[in-house]
């Protein structure tokens, strides 16, 4: 069986670590490969390339850097369904979909193509007599990403495109549960011309991601996964003196008034709640149907439902593919019974599903939950797999509480024909991603990503602007030429003439 090996230096590195994980094809249950725990010295032998690296990479020139980037595009373009194929093997989701992450990962590299506008500076003249003042934008120097098993080439391409185009160098921990996908990326950027040590790839668990928030090298973390693990990373990270910015779990609620167009609605609830699976973070887990919304509503999804096909996600009818593991599908499938044991109602019971040929594989079919309530633990917890939640409440007030109310804050939707509802939703909510008639509202590149509350510990949000702000150093330059007419000693706090 194929062990991972890393990739440090420019280079496969195989690991001479006695741990390791398995990694699964979820759609078969079968084991696939083997993925290595780091050990600290690899995890110190990656961390110092990229220390080396950078003492060149932050002189490269941007006419360089930005070469490199278009080249990289090219080629993650020209290899998408390859990239697409791999993370249906190893995360499950269908072709069509992961051809689908692949795409939006594209699209922040093509954003990273744009850093010579991206990193010019301000520059004011005669800020005092013949004196001039400017801002420049440098790197922070090594930066590392640690990613989850949801979108395993998209999320590293939120960080490492727009770190390595503000000329810092990186060391990625990608989820040890489909680690794949990132070390053909690294091969491409190889093939790009990025000189080695700029990226390196280190697989591993908690050993690996324990090192990177203490080694004094490191001078900035990015972080996507759960919640307890952002807050882990974040408070860490900063106790350590590192920029963190630490992207948490989430439970995103769709709003239904009873104006909406209820045929879109129902499309959207399908598509954000069962889509990969309900395996993302922008997932819909909570409708929050307001008035008669939910009579409406709810035989619309169920016809849809019912026609779902879940499957190998390589199978072209696919519309659904396994959960990651086979802990996960049992986790997922425990909370399904706890709702059930706390009051819910079970309209659409995915838990007896089988897909035939695939008896081994982690399926779990859509699950339909209704009359849930705030107290239930399906309401208070993230699920993350294919359970749609409703709550029934009897006014917009109440809907919009509950959202206000919920520790996430990632994403959110309303839908409705009523312009004076969507503008107030969109102005009071406490969510950092709002959809109007949208149901999942994942920023385009050149904006940026982020939730409020516990789904984001930090202050900037991923790519796009703050992105270029995350990974680079403000700088402040104030300059004369030597004049004689300003001789002369003066002990005076500067002022402006
Ligand atoms: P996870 O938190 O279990 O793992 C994420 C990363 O942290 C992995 O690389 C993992 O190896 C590492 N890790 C896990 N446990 C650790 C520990 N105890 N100490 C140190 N490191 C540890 O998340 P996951 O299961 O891979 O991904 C799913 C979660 O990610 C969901 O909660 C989802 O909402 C969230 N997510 C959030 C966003 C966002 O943008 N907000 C995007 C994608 C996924």
């Amino acid at each position: 069986m194929d062990t991972l090996t890393h990739w440090i230096d420019g280079r496969p590195v195989a690991s001479k670590s006695d741990r390791s994980g398995e990694v699964f094809n979820p759609a078969t249950g079968d084991v696939q490969k083997r993925v290595p725990y780091a050990t600290l010295g690899e995890i110190d032998a990656a961390i110092d390339s990229a220390a080396k690296a950078s003492e060149s990479w932050k002189h490269a020139s941007l006419a360089t850097r930005a070469r490199i980037l278009f080249a990289f595009r090219e080629l993650v373009n020209k290899h998408k369904d390859d990239l697409a194929r791999m993370l249906t093997l190893e995360h499950g989701k269908v072709f069509s979909d992961a051809q689908g992450e692949v795409q939006r990962g594209l699209e922040v590299i093509e954003f990273a193509c744009g850093l010579q506008h991206l990193l010019k500076g301000e520059i004011s003249e005669n800020v005092s007599t013949d004196v001039d003042s400017y801002s420049l934008r440098q790197p922070v120097g090594v930066v590392a990403g640690i990613t989850p098993f949801n979108f395993p080439a998209m999320v590293p391409m939120w960080m490492y495109p727009v770190a390595i185009a503000c000329g810092n160098t990186f060391v990625l921990k990608p989820s040890e549960r489909d680690p794949s996908v990132t070390n053909f990326c690294a091969e491409l950027l190889a093939q790009a011309g990025l000189p080695e040590g700029v990226l390196n790839i280190v697989h591993g668990d908690k050993v690996a991601v324990d090192r990177i928030l203490e080694h004094p090298s490191v001078g900035a973390v990015s972080f996507v996964g759960s919640t307890p693990i952002a807050r882990y990373i974040y408070e860490t990270g900063t106790k350590n003196g590192k920029r963190v910015q630490a992207l948490g779990g989430a439970k995103n609620h769709m709003v239904v008034l009873p104006d909406a167009d209820m045929e879109l609605a129902a499309d959207a609830a399908v598509g954000a709640g069962y889509g990969s699976a309900g395996e993302r973070c922008m997932a819909i887990s909570v409708l929050v149907c307001v008035g008669n919304a939910a009579d409406k509503l709810l035989p619309k999804i169920r016809e849809r439902i019912a026609v779902l096909k879940v499957g190998n996600g390589l199978e072209p009818d696919s519309q659904m593919g396994p959960l990651i593991t086979r802990q996960h599908l049992d986790k997922v499938t425990g909370y399904v019974n706890q709702g059930e044991k706390e009051g819910a109602k079970v309209l659409v019971d995915g838990r007896t599903l089988k897909v035939p040929g695939h008896e081994r594989g982690f399926f779990l079919g859509p699950c339909l939950l209704d009359e849930v309530t705030p107290s239930m633990t399906v309401y208070r917890e993230e699920i993350f797999g294919p359970v749609l939640s409703v709550v029934r409440v009897d006014t917009y007030e109440q809907a919009i509480r509950l959202i206000q109310e919920h520790p996430y804050g990632n994403g959110t939707a309303i839908f409705t024909n009523d312009g004076g509802a969507a503008r107030k939703f969109q102005h009071e909510i406490q969510v950092g991603m709002v959809g109007i008639n949208v149901p999942i509202p994942v920023p385009m590149s050149y904006y940026s990503f982020g939730g409020w509350k516990q789904s984001l510990f930090g202050d900037l949000h991923i790519y796009g602007p703050d992105g270029i702000k995350f990974y680079t150093r403000n700088k402040v330059v104030i300059g004369r030429w030597p004049d004689p007419r300003f001789r002369g000693v003066d002990l005076g706090f500067p002022q402006n003439r």
